[in-house]
């Protein structure tokens, strides 16, 4: 498997630090909002990532954060508001309410468009201890400083790599990003806050050996995944967005307290653009899952239609496209109920339409050749159907289209079928074996294939 590595600016190959699992990180959703179809195709990135590695036979622990706390002001905005403090005020619910609503949508969500969950999802709140462990550390190793107030800061002149993965140097920072944080106290004006003083109106505050105050966003990611996955581990992923100032941050912390690499691959996505404008919240211009419900529409259709565009390009969403998807989706699944059962075995032309989906897939998750594989084999006169079933059933595996959703619902053995099959049952149990083959030959010329399995018999369609 080899990926675009935003680090190294070229496409690396997946190395796993361990062998037996490859490690993943994923900045996950910030829960004071819904998630819109822009996020969801973030997070759709690091699922297929997981699911490629997994096709490929690799073991894969995927850990995402759930931010909900430190990254809820707008830190570009001069009134730096608390979107919590607003969420709070909008629903009438308390900080951990809100967080809990909107963790169970995110996920639910992730769930509709064919995101698995992942294995350990970290919330900001539980970890604080870590956050401070960790910024302990850094000042002890000379990378941050406390100033009056109680707050803390990494000093960016102190990690000679600051910059590296996005490309602003600190010549840059100094020209052009002035704004981002604004303390007097501070000594250059890209130090970035580790654990910031609670002023007088702050809600969510812990006690630190600096007074009571909360954590910055970037140390939560840093704290979070060495915690779980150790100080070096293979992917982290996110959107393009996060690339500055929060992931160049999070090297500068992570390796400003390891003393080393700590992610070999950063990969990140590309934005879901809505009709040539970003997706924002801010701006009105948002479709979620419950949009394409209202349509009619799959939300696994989200899928197809995002598989038609490299992760990394931005892509626009309309709903022309997505009604396009949607069709294909449901034709494929039709077409499967034609194909079933699958085939045990491929023939050389299957065997090859399998590999290239497999390269295609490898090949930085190349997925519109995946799909033009796909297009391919249904279009072939000469796969057997039952082949292209047992293909992209596999392939399903990737794809995440529940694709065997038709086929494997659309037959159900007939009540007398039923009866029969508990009849051959019960006079196998009883080893009559006569019985047994006889009405095996019933079920047979009912254009049934019968087979024996430990649950008793089971049969499908010839
Ligand atoms: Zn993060």
């Amino acid at each position: 498997m080899r990926l675009f590595n935003t680090l190294t600016r070229r496409v690396d190959e997946v190395v796993p630090v361990d062998p037996q699992r490859v490690g993943m990180y994923t900045c996950g959703p910030t829960v004071y909002r819904y998630m819109h179809l822009g996020n969801l195709r973030t997070f759709m990135l690091a699922d297929l990532i997981r699911r490629a590695l997994e096709f490929e036979g690799h073991t894969v622990l995927q850990v995402m954060n759930i931010t909900d706390v430190g990254h809820m002001t707008d830190e570009s905005s001069p009134e730096a508001i608390d979107k919590m403090l607003l969420a709070m005020e909008d629903e009438g619910l308390q900080p951990l309410e809100i967080a809990e609503k909107y963790t169970a949508e995110a996920l639910a969500d992730m769930t509709a468009v064919g995101i698995r969950t992942p294995d350990v999802l970290p919330k900001a709140t539980e970890h604080i201890a870590e956050m401070i462990a960790l910024t302990e550390e850094l000042i002890e190793r000379g990378h941050a400083y406390v100033v009056e107030t109680g707050s803390v800061y990494f000093d960016v002149t102190s990690f000679e790599g600051y910059g590296t993965l996005s490309g602003n140097t600190l010549d840059k920072l100094r020209a052009g990003h002035r704004d981002l944080e604004t303390d007097p106290a501070k000594r250059h004006e890209a130090d970035f806050a580790l654990w910031k003083a609670a002023g007088p109106g702050r809600l969510m505050k812990w006690d630190s050996p600096w007074g009571p105050g909360f954590p910055g966003w970037h140390v939560e990611c840093s704290a979070m995944s060495m915690k779980y996955l150790g100080d070096r581990f293979d992917i982290h992923t996110g959107g393009n967005d996060l690339r500055f100032p929060h992931h160049e941050d999070e090297i500068a912390q992570s390796e400003g307290a390891a003393g080393h690499r700590v992610v070999s691959l950063w990969v990140h996505g590309g934005h879901l653009r809505l009709a040539g404008q970003k997706i924002a919240k801010s701006t009105g211009n948002v479709v979620r899952v419950p949009d394409l419900l209202e349509r009619g529409l799959d939300p696994l259709a989200f899928r197809w239609l995002t598989f038609q565009t490299r992760y990394r390009s931005e892509m626009d969403f309309t709903w022309d496209a997505i009604g396009d998807a949607d069709d294909r989706v449901k034709q494929l699944r039709r077409r499967m109920v034609g194909w079933g059962p699958a085939a045990d075995g491929l023939g050389a032309l299957g065997q090859g339409f399998d590999e290239r989906f497999r390269a295609a897939i490898a090949s930085d998750l190349d997925m519109p050749a995946a799909v033009v594989v796909v297009n391919d084999l249904v279009r072939s006169p000469d796969v057997p159907g039952s082949e292209k079933y047992a293909l992209l059933a596999s392939w399903d595996d990737v794809l995440g289209l529940d694709i065997e959703r038709e086929a494997t619902i659309a037959w159900q053995p007939t009540d007398e079928m039923r009866a029969l099959i508990a009849e051959r049952d019960a006079a196998r149990a009883a080893k009559d074996f006569a019985a047994s083959d006889e009405l095996r030959d019933r079920l047979t010329a009912m254009g049934l294939e019968v087979m024996d399995t430990a649950e008793g018999t089971t049969v499908r369609p010839a």
